[in-house]
This record gives structure tokens, sequence and C-alpha cells, in this order.
């Protein structure tokens, strides 16, 4: 019978959606803009090597958040391995498990040992009392991640720091124009590191960047993303290739410009998605806090099973044969992942918030391309698994009572 739980949408032969709605769909500025731009970056000949629109995008950046240094890089993971090991970063150092893998990657691509770290359930960001737990002599650093563009505990983790001599640098890829206690994002730290990927809201096709206050820091990762040329001939570092091109850029001027539409349509799918779901007992929507600036760019959900009598699992079974392209988010937890898993079999047992988390998250479509009649059907759809998936599991209860 549980396997059936997926036909239980009942919502006829045909999916709710002709067009699959999926999440992390590109958000994409005025093209007219966007196409003037590549045809003057074609008349200039100047198509990548820190270009006009590069530095054009590095200033608007570095303003808008508030920083002295924005270094664009060609995408977040290569800007991360960058950052960590401009900020010298050795041994061990301390991130969640609860986040794409880039940010393991990032440290183990460069022998750096990720060890894994459990969350706050209430705000899936890592918890600062249990880093403290894992601090050994091999540890050099920490790696907060905002998820979900939800900043993490940046005061708890700076006392830390400070107090154990440990480098903080942040994972922000989520959180591009959000504020923490009304400062933006990216001046937390050693540096912050954003991710301009596709799916992100805010898109350069592909690129990140380092942003930073500390002027050696920012010249160490100049110089190694550029293989460490600090001029013609000259190289006095090992590099790397990291270089932003300025197609990219211009993409991520003309994103720029549309950036407070982008905000606006997320926030308005937000409080559509908050007004389906506040009468659906067991589906909980992940809450932003409004009196910060958000760029509200994932729409999370937990499904508790015990209330729904639908795991996440099948849900998203239902959802995705609706056409909703629902995703499960970051399952099953970097250490339950190669190489994590063969070096650390037993990460879990230090991870149980992390586990159950995994296991009832689930992300919805939002962003430009969903308007708000969407939503509505969205959450109407959810609605009706639920209901159906108590019903039937109420008349199974009975006809087990009843065979007994
Ligand atoms: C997207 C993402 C990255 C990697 O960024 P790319 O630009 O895709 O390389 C790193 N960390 C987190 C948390 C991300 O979501």
């Amino acid at each position: 019978m549980k396997n059936k739980l997926e036909d239980l949408a009942l919502l006829g032969g045909s999916p709710a959606f002709q067009e699959k709605l999926h999440v992390g769909y590109p958000n994409i500025g005025d093209r007219s803009y966007l196409m003037e731009r590549m045809n003057d970056i074609l008349d200039k000949n100047w198509l990548s090597n820190n270009g006009p629109y590069v530095q054009e995008l590095e200033r608007k950046i570095a303003a808008l958040v508030g920083v002295k240094h924005c270094i664009t890089m060609c995408n977040g993971t290569v800007a991360l391995e960058i950052a960590i090991r401009a900020a010298e970063l050795t041994g061990e150092v301390i991130v969640p498990s609860m986040t794409f893998i880039a940010t393991a990657h990032a440290l183990q691509w460069q022998e750096i040992t990720p060890i894994f770290c459990d969350i706050d359930p209430k705000t899936h960001n890592i918890k600062p009392e249990k880093v403290e737990e894992l601090i050994t002599p091999r540890t050099t650093g920490i790696i907060g991640v905002h998820l979900w563009g939800r900043p993490c505990d940046v005061e708890g983790l700076s006392e830390i720091s400070r107090r154990h001599n440990l480098k903080l640098i942040f994972d922000a890829a989520h959180a591009f124009h959000c504020t923490y206690n009304g400062r933006m994002v990216g001046s937390f730290g050693s540096a912050e590191v954003f991710s301009f990927h596709a799916t992100k809201f805010f898109n350069t096709f592909e690129g990140g960047a380092v942003v930073t206050n500390d002027d050696d820091l920012a010249s160490r990762v100049r110089l190694m993303k550029n293989f460490g040329f600090s001029g013609y001939d000259n190289v006095i570092y090992i590099g790397t290739n990291g270089k932003m091109n300025e197609v990219s850029a211009a993409m991520g001027l003309t994103s720029l410009e549309s950036m407070e539409k982008f905000v606006d349509r997320n926030l308005q799918n937000y409080r559509d998605y908050q007004r389906g779901f506040s009468d659906i007992p067991g589906i909980y929507l992940l809450s932003y806090n409004e009196q910060e600036k958000c760029n509200y760019q994932y729409i999370v959900l937990e499904v508790d099973e015990e209330v729904t009598h639908i795991n996440r699992d099948d849900l998203v079974k239902v959802l995705i044969k609706e056409n909703i392209m629902a995703r499960r988010y970051f399952y099953p937890g970097c250490h339950r992942m190669e190489p994590y898993r063969s070096y650390f079999p037993n990460a879990g047992l230090l991870l149980p918030e992390t586990e159950k988390l995994v296991g009832r998250v689930l992300c919805l479509p939002t962003g430009n391309a969903v308007g708000s009649d969407a939503v509505r059907e969205i959450c109407q759809v959810i609605r009706l698994v639920v209901v159906n998936a108590r019903r039937v599991r109420e008349e199974l209860k009975r006809y087990k009572e009843k065979i007994n």
C-alpha cells in the first residue's frame, strides 16, 4: 500500500503543470542590455584577463556589500579553494555537513581535512557549541555556511575563532544581498565567498567572488587566481586560473540591474507559499527574518512524517509526477558522500541533527519563472497529497485492526 502513495495526487491522468517547474531555474535580466554589452565586448576584442566589465562588476559588488575588495572568479568553488589557500588554512578545518559538497571538496582538494560539525535544527546552520568540541591541535580554521541565505551565527563563530586563534571564512554562496544584524553578508571573517552559478538567484552563467577587507589576503587572492603573475613575465607565487571572463561579467552587471526585481518576485512567492502552507499540518515552511535584507531564493519545506503520514521522499515523487520538480537538498549530507564516507564511516554519530534534517527537507520552485498562480497550485497539490495520505493510512489501520 505504501508504494502506492505516489499515485495519491489523484489529479487525473495529466500532471498539474504542462511544463516542468524547476528549482534553481535561472533568473535572467534585461536581454537588450546584455546584448549591448556582448556587442561591446566583441568590438573591444577584450574577452578575458581583468577586462573592463570584470573591473566594473568588482567595483559595484564591493560598493554594494560595503567591503574594500571584491575579486571575481570563474565559479564559487574555485573562489572557495583560493580563499582557503590564501588564508593559509592547513590540517583540519571545521565545516557543517549540511551544505553543498563543494564546501568540503574545496578543502579536501588541497588535502585539508574537513571535520564535519552538526547544526542547530531550528536554523539549519552550523552550531558554535558543537564547533568547539571538534577543535584539535591540527585545527586551523572554521568555514561557516549561510545556508539558504540565512546568516549563520557569525558572532558565536567569531568569538570561538578569536579564543582559539583560528581563521574564519564564510561560504556565502546562498547569501548574496543578505544582511546579518543589518550589516551586509560579505564583510565578516577573514573573507567570504559568493557563487554566481546559473542556479543562484543572481548569476553570471558561471561565476563567483571572494570579498574581504583584508588588503594582504586580497592581494594573495588576486595573484593566485591569475597563475601568480605579478606583472608581465613575473610569477611570484603558485597560482591557478580562477579568472572571470567578460561575458560572465556582462551578465553579472545585467543581473545587478534586475536584482531588486528578482528579490521582489522571490519575496512574493515566499509570502504566497506561507499562506498556502499555513493550514497544512506537518508541512513546515522555513521562515526568513523580514527585518533583515534577504534574497528569499530558497523555498525550504520540512516534512514531519508522523503528522503528514507521507514521508519526504514519497512526497517528492508525487510532486515530480505533477511536473513540480521539487528537490531534496543536501541529501544525504557531505559526510555520507565519498571520499568522506570512507574516511569517516562513523561521522554520523556526531551529526544527529544533520542526519534527521537531510531526511525531512525539500526545496520547491521559485524565482522569476514562478508566479502566484503556480504557487497556489503547488500548495493545493501538496494539501491534496497530505489529506489523501492520511486517509489511506487510517483506512489501512482500520483494515489491519479488522483482520486481527
Ligand atoms: C553553489 C554552491 C557552491 C559552489 O558554487 P559554484 O559557483 O557552483 O562552484 C558552494 N557552496 C554552496 C553552499 C553552494 O550552494
